[in-house]
């Protein structure tokens, strides 16, 4: 059987481990979070489109339905405008088989249940080498022993180490799009049940939203700056003070939001950012999901890239079973034009959500609530037309049920 190492298990990883245990490959996944915090938290992400309908196909389809967010309401504010409400329900009633929100630690263990019988997982680890002598990969850990595989596949996300390790920095492979994004929980003092709020101005926007799972909130921060505040995604109490500096004599709720950003534990900050690397692979060591090409967390459909590039490079390895380079390149081929496409979504996607001008923080409410009152076939079809719609809906998936080899 040939035995295949995966860097990630929070979406690619497990989807790309499904597969490839379907195809009857041997995949074993490392992962640095602890098996303790693995699936904990997460942000609001999406499933669109093919990515459902790839869940679909693993027999997930009703526990992703019901594990759902289910935020109902959403409450766009400006200084001195009276609040707009969404009812996201009738936007999303003509679109339910095609668009699933999910927080990512709910995806990431639902992925993880359906894969930990048939999958080597091995939490709180990473890989630290890799050497590739064109017959197999010789992989050292940072706390396992050595092991040589068949192919190292890295899903470890935007800062992926397989990436650093094979294909060089992430430095030269960025592409701010000139926003960043800060995330945490808080208590939900705001009594926030199915209902989002947000704020607009201009170059910022501020939500919080109820986690029906948790009972708490959670806080999201997106703003526009001219200059990059430096890349370090490590240095969390630095990042903290960036986001007050940010946000300081901001009124509407932020003063009492940032209140609790001293305690959060499950702070996220970055910039927003692609990785525009160009080839996913290098003799046997290759990328999938953010580490190869994210999209822009929050702003060009990561999730379902993930999903739907693990499906294809799984499905891949098995149709070229003894070729597995001629696999990866096939994998490539495949993947190369929803690649191109979502980088394109996010630039236009970060500018529709975070107002760049007055004008902008004016229209932006209208607009969303002129599209919950068109007719379904009407919304079907703006759908259909928009960023995602037109991206996701676009990929004919690939059917590789034939080569399934366990039951
Ligand atoms: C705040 C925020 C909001 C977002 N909102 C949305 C949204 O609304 N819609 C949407 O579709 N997408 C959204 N995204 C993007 C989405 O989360 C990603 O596109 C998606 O999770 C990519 O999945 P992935 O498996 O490729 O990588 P990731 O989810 O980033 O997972 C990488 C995994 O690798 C692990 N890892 C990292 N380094 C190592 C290592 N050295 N060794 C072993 N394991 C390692 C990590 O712990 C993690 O489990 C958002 C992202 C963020 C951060």
């Amino acid at each position: 059987m040939q035995k295949v190492l995966i860097s990630g298990a929070s979406v690619a990883g497990p989807v790309l481990a499904y597969w490839l245990r379907q195809y009857g490959f041997r995949p074993t996944v490392v992962e640095r979070t602890s098996a303790g915090r693995h699936g904990l938290g997460g942000h609001a992400v999406d499933l669109f489109a093919a990515a459902v309908e790839i869940t679909a196909r693993m027999g997930l389809a009703d526990r992703i339905h019901e594990a759902r967010t289910r935020t109902r309401w959403l409450s766009m504010e400006r200084y001195g405008k009276p609040p707009v409400d969404v009812d996201l329900d009738k936007l999303s009633a003509g679109l339910s088989d095609q668009h699933v929100e999910i927080l990512r630690g709910e995806l990431t263990s639902i992925l993880y249940d359906a894969t930990r019988a048939g999958v080597d997982y091995r939490f709180g680890d990473s890989i630290a080498s890799l050497h590739d002598d064109g017959d197999g990969v010789d992989v050292t850990f940072e706390q396992a022993p050595p092991e040589r595989f068949d192919l190292v596949i890295g899903a470890d996300g935007m800062h992926s180490t397989v990436r650093r390790l094979v294909f060089g920095p992430e430095q030269q492979f960025r592409r701010p799009l000139g926003g960043y994004l800060g995330v945490y929980s808080l208590p939900n003092s705001f009594g926030l049940d199915n209902r989002m709020l947000t704020h607009l101005s201009v170059d910022r926007l501020v939500g919080v939203y109820g986690v029906h799972q948790t009972g708490q909130a959670r806080a999201t921060f997106l703003f526009r700056t001219k200059e990059e505040l430096g890349d370090d995604h490590r240095d969390k109490e630095r990042q903290k003070q960036l986001l007050r500096d940010q946000f300081r004599g901001h009124g509407w709720k932020v003063p009492q939001l940032l209140e609790h950003l001293d305690a959060a534990d499950d702070f996220y900050f970055d910039s927003i950012t692609q990785i525009t690397l160009e080839d996913w692979h290098r003799g046997r060591v290759a990328l999938v999901g953010d580490a190869g090409f994210c999209p822009g967390p929050a702003v060009g459909g990561g999730t379902s890239l993930a999903v739907v590039s693990a499906y294809v490079l799984a499905g891949e390895l098995a149709a070229a079973r003894s070729d597995l380079l001629s696999g990866l390149r096939n994998y490539q081929r495949q993947v190369r034009d929803v690649v191109q496409q979502s980088r394109r979504i996010g630039p236009k996607l970060m500018r529709s959500i975070i107002p760049a001008s007055p004008t902008a923080v004016r229209l932006t409410p209208a607009a969303t609530a002129v599209l919950i009152r068109l007719p379904e076939r009407v919304q079907r079809f703006v759908w259909a037309r928009s960023g995602f719609g037109k991206v996701l809906s676009s990929v004919q998936l690939p059917d590789y049920r034939d080569l399934v080899r366990t039951p």
